[in-house]
């Protein structure tokens, strides 16, 4: 196996060579990727069903056909994004023409998570092509068939220097990490986003950081509350709750959360039927640490509905938690899985308050049909993204930029955004020598007062 020095040699020597840096090479090679998808896509959805058993739906969804939506996006419109962009020029450097142009990094390293496996590892890589960097990315050790049919396929449509796929744990990113990558995409936890931020500072490497934490849900008193249960249900489950962006905890209104609970319950028998275990479109938790982790949450609060589990098939019951011990780990840690605590609130300003106590989240959600509430929520709460009467979706438009703020992130990425982060924004002014205006020049005497007036 070739060592993380001397595979980003190679992709730093194919870089300089310039192979990257045409506009039909780069489109060649999303088509390329795009024909891979569908190529393989039986044994990606299969590696992901191996993994945990997540729904075919699900996969097709959430991992091929939203990477099959941004490469078809990026195909149509990298031409129009190379063109160097022409800004105003200013007086006191009269007379200049100004551009900015997108130049690639070079060499970027993508470290994804195992959660959407397949998307997190590629959708950054759709970026990094278009923009015309060479790629490594590394995909998550716990998911372990999506990482090696990845692996597998990557080796056999794409040339190492141009594109790789590296397997391994801990000691195979800290190996990444220690090399000189002129861009670090990282999606994972707030506490691996540290580490990776400090090995990206000795090379002084510019990062994306796609981060988690709890995601807060508000349900007020004038919400939908039938519609409400349904897409927090969907998007609370979705993947058995193994969601950066799902709902981690809901706070609802104090006159509407007995009809809400009500509605969730019944969304979740409606969805997965009175039994989800025998469900086909429900999924499994990804390992045994973190079964257990999400089984040690169901003792700190009132299980309203579900709360079964079953460790042979590290299968959790989607649950509604009402009352969650305050300080517990289920309201302490971000749950990422299918645990939903309840909290009540009286007033929207309790609610503001609570979600502002905590870090800011990657994610707000907001049920309600009052204009003077959305206003007040969306400007007192700092939060990467989110939406109004839905849950998760937005992640889904690509001329939303994605990305945390705080302690969920930093950064953006999908469509135009993908490109923008994979690029230096290069800025140009080009002079002419038929004039050459000499108030910059010494000696300096009378020309004080004219600079004066230009520059105020
Ligand atoms: P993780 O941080 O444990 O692992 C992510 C990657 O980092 C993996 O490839 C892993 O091999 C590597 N890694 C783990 N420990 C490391 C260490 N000590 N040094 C160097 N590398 C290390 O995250 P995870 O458990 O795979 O994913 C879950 C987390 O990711 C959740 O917090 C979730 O919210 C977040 N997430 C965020 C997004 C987003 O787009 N913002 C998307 C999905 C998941």
């Amino acid at each position: 196996m070739i060592s993380a020095e001397k595979l980003l040699e190679k992709q730093r020597t194919y870089f300089r060579s310039g192979a990257t840096r045409s506009v039909s090479y780069r489109v060649h090679q999303l088509e390329t990727l795009q024909k891979v998808l569908v190529e393989h896509e039986e044994e990606l959805m299969n590696a992901v069903y191996e993994d945990f058993k997540k729904p075919e739906l699900e996969s097709y969804a959430t991992e091929l056909g939203i990477l099959h939506d941004e490469i078809s996006y990026a195909i149509k419109k990298l031409r129009k994004w190379v063109k160097p962009k022409r800004v105003p020029g200013t007086l006191i450097n009269f007379p200049s023409s100004n551009y900015t142009v997108a130049e690639p990094y070079g060499a970027v390293l993508v470290i994804a998570p195992w959660n959407y496996p397949i998307q997190l590892a590629l959708l950054p890589m759709v970026g990094a092509i278009a923009a015309g960097n060479t790629v490594v990315v590394k995909p998550s050790e716990l998911s372990p068939n999506t990482s090696s049919v990845l692996k597998k396929i990557f080796e056999a449509w794409f040339k190492e220097e141009f594109v790789a796929v590296v397997e391994g744990g801990v000691e195979a990113n800290q190996d990444l990490l220690s090399q000189d990558f002129d861009y670090i995409f990282f999606t994972g936890s707030t506490r691996v986003g540290k580490i990776v931020m400090e090995a990206a500072s000795k090379h002084l490497a510019p990062v994306t950081l796609e981060l988690g934490g709890k995601s807060p849900c508000i349900v007020d008193g004038t919400a939908k509350i039938k519609t409400a249960a349904k897409r927090i249900a969907w998007g609370k489950f979705l993947n058995a709750g193994q969601t950066c962006v799902a709902p981690d905890y809901l706070l609802v209104h104090s006159s509407v959360k007995v009809e809400l609970l009500e509605a969730l319950k019944n969304s979740i028998r409606d969805f997965y039927g009175v039994n989800p275990k025998l469900s086909p479109d429900y999924a499994r938790i990804i390992n045994k640490d973190h079964f257990h982790r999400l089984c040690s949450y169901l003792k700190e609060g009132d299980i309203f509905s579900g709360g079964r589990y079953d460790e042979e098939e590290y299968y959790i019951e989607p649950t509604i938690l009402n009352n969650p011990k305050n300080e517990a780990g289920v309201m302490e840690d971000e749950i990422f899985g299918p645990v939903l605590p309840i909290l009540e609130f009286e007033s929207i300003a309790d609610a503001i308050y609570r979600v502002n106590s905590g870090s800011k989240p990657l994610a707000l959600y907001l049920f309600t049909e009052n204009k003077t509430t959305e206003r007040l929520v969306l400007k007192e709460c700092s939060f990467g993204g989110g939406a109004v009467n839905d849950v998760v979706a937005h992640l889904g438009n690509r001329n939303l930029p994605f990305g945390g703020v705080g302690n969920s992130g930093m950064g953006n990425y999908h469509g135009k955004a993908s490109f923008d982060t994979f690029s230096h924004t290069k800025s140009i002014m080009r002079k002419p020598t038929w004039l050459d205006v000499p108030f910059r020049y010494a000696p300096y005497k009378g020309k004080l007062k004219w600079i004066r007036k230009i520059l105020k």
